[in-house]
């Protein structure tokens, strides 16, 4: 098999990327349509405000509450909140007691559909290594200081299942409706490294 070397610099992981992409489509192996079609879902639908709108209704309606901690999947289903990296979806409830924290210790896995892609910290190796071992501590630099009697529970993304946290409704949040809910739930409170607040 011969092998064509890239003219172009290849020194940066952008120009490598393009290179590839360039080799790939010289070879008829990106369908038409591929590339677009996963930019527009990340860009444009991949999004912590689908996960805020999933936690906020769970917050007001106990149904569908029951529903996303029995299946996940099915809940989120019903926002249309599905797709790669949503396909087998787990709700995490945080209790006056428990605080849960999801981190992908092999690499970077979120649950894309409704948290988005992961930022840049959960990727490194310094999150992903420490939140295992002391993630009291961690929590607490990243701003978010629990007393000892929560106790910090973290989930190690595996190859399937892709987590949300359903933290506790804040206090002083009674008076809010649904829109104000989703208002307090950010991309870290899905992560479970921040909690949502009323401010
Ligand atoms: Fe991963």
């Amino acid at each position: 098999m011969s092998t064509s070397v890239p003219t172009t610099d290849t020194s940066t992981p952008g120009q490598r990327a393009r290179a590839l992409l360039k080799v790939m489509q010289d070879k008829g192996m990106v369908p038409d349509g591929y590339i677009e079609q996963l930019t527009d879902l990340m860009e444009n639908q991949w999004d912590p405000a689908n996960g805020a709108r999933v936690v906020a209704r769970a917050w007001v309606d106990d149904d569908y509450r029951r529903l996303l901690l029995e299946d996940g999947t099915a809940a989120c289903a019903e926002y249309g909140y599905t797709g790669p990296q949503g396909e087998y979806i787990v709700a995490l409830e945080d209790t006056p007691t428990v605080k849960n924290v999801i981190v992908c210790s092999l690499c970077s896995c979120t649950n894309w559909p409704v948290l988005g892609l992961p930022p840049e910290w959960y990727k490194s190796f310094e999150f992903r290594a420490r939140l295992v071992r002391e993630g009291r501590t961690v929590l607490r630099e990243l701003g978010t200081e629990l007393p000892p009697s929560v106790q910090v529970c973290v989930w190690d993304t595996s190859a399937e299942s892709r987590y949300l946290v359903l933290p506790q409704r804040p206090a002083g949040s009674e008076h809010l409706d649904e829109e104000a809910l989703r208002r307090l739930v950010t991309k870290d409170v899905l992560i479970g490294v921040a909690l949502p607040v009323v401010r």
